[in-house]
């Protein structure tokens, strides 16, 4: 099926553990998963959820729960095949997608959005080449490098400085920034130790000054009112990383109408390129009227989770109303925010205090991921907040997280 062929549409929901269930089965049960199978747990849609550990955020709300290694082909394969799901959703970027097209083929289970925008987005060079090469969309100069001796020819054509990342890696893992040339063995070393599958190879992108960046979700659905797949977008998702790992987000980012349109084109471009259908969060950095793309995730985004308090709709339940082929609603309720609980500590089965403080806070929410272990700055939780605008709801979401303290 190529990417423009229009996603063929199942009418009929069956209800979950019965012989006519629709089946949904998420490769990764984080906090991401977890809320998206409340969303379709909410349609009465059976869940199974898969994990490398057992107990992970979504296993514990799905019918069904499997502890694999969602990279092993022949594992996947087989649990695929035993649960036959109407629909593959993946949630994590390092599974077999060889697996995937397989299963895809096979014509039982559709994976959303589709198989080759799960490779091509598993791995910075596919989508980097995509963007920049086939489609022309604007990027941070870059070349990739497959050695620590390419990697330094790499940062002498891209320039200094650059940030230098494993190509299978997310959320700033293994990411350096490279200010001067005698900091590039460090880079090097620290890539090749945290890239989640470790393929000695990395990307060297310039480093763009950016103004600030977002993150558009973009919902590629069955048009209702035209039969045809359409295009829809969310109010621009502005947010804040610390090492590369995000701590906060506001929604919508203020930009000119200029920059949201150049935002809109590039999305729209390369999710139709990825094709199926799906939420994505398209990763964009913003100067003035310039838009560049940095990269794109065929499913919910982190950042996305202020949608649960901004949105009609969130980004999890969008994701299942565009599986489903169910209608689709961008509307923005109000200005809201979002503020990660990090942990401090390592320990099994941590407690929380001061979450009565936090929700205290007039218009906040409080989710927490239920991880049964924690490491010191594994993300466990984050509080949701509306405001006035979007600086009253972050400082909202903001304070409450800071009440929050993870004891043991
Ligand atoms: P990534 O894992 O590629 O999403 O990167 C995580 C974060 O690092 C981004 O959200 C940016 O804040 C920052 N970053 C990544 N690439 C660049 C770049 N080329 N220039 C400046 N900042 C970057």
């Amino acid at each position: 099926m190529s990417a423009r062929t229009p996603v063929p549409i199942k009418r009929r929901i069956g209800t979950a553990n019965t012989p006519g269930s629709t089946r949904v089965m998420l490769l990764g049960s984080g906090e991401l998963g977890k809320e998206v199978a409340i969303a379709f747990q909410r349609l009465g849609v059976e869940v199974v959820a898969v994990d490398r550990y057992r107990g992970a955020p979504a296993q514990q709300v799905a019918h069904r729960a499997y502890t694999i290694d969602m990279s092993d082909e022949d594992e996947l394969i087989r649990i695929i095949r035993r649960e036959q799901p109407d629909y593959v959703v993946p949630e994590i970027e390092a599974i077999a997608t060889k697996a995937l097209r397989l299963i895809q083929e096979e014509g039982t289970s559709t994976v959303i959005p589709t198989p080759l925008a799960v490779q091509l987005t598993m791995n910075r060079e596919g989508i980097r080449r995509l963007a920049a090469e086939e489609l022309g969309i604007a990027t941070s100069p870059y070349a990739f490098a497959y050695s620590r001796e390419e990697m330094k020819q790499a940062a002498a054509e891209v320039g200094l400085p650059c940030v230098v990342k494993p190509i299978m890696s997310s959320s700033g893992h293994g990411q350096t920034v490279v200010n001067s040339r005698d900091e590039l063995d460090a880079a090097w070393d620290h890539a090749a130790a945290d890239g989640r599958v470790n393929m000695q190879a990395v990307i060297v992108e310039g480093f763009v000054d950016f103004d600030f960046e977002i993150t558009l979700l973009t919902v590629r659905a069955y048009g209702h009112q035209t039969g045809r797949d359409a295009t829809y977008f969310c109010d621009p998702i502005g947010h804040r990383q610390q090492d590369g790992d995000y701590i906060a987000s506001w929604q919508p980012q203020p930009m000119s109408p200029l920059a949201l349109e150049k935002s809109q084109d590039i999305a729209a471009a390369i999710t139709s390129s990825l094709g199926g259908h799906g939420i994505f969060g398209v990763e964009l950095f913003v100067k003035g009227d310039e838009v560049i793309f940095s990269e794109v995730s065929p499913r919910p985004h982190d950042t996305g989770l202020v949608t649960m308090a901004s949105q009609r709709f969130s980004e999890f339940e969008l994701h299942a109303r565009t599986v489903l082929g169910l209608p689709i609603d961008t509307t923005l309720l109000f200005p809201g925010a979002s503020a990660v609980v990090k942990s401090p500590r390592a320990g099994k089965g941590v407690g929380f205090r001061g979450v009565a403080d936090a929700m205290d806070i007039p218009g906040t929410d409080v989710r927490l991921f239920g991880k049964p272990a924690a490491t010191v700055g594994r993300r466990l939780g984050v509080v949701v907040a509306t405001g006035e605008d979007v600086h009253e709801a972050l400082r909202k979401a903001q304070t409450a997280a800071k009440r929050i303290r993870v004891v043991s």
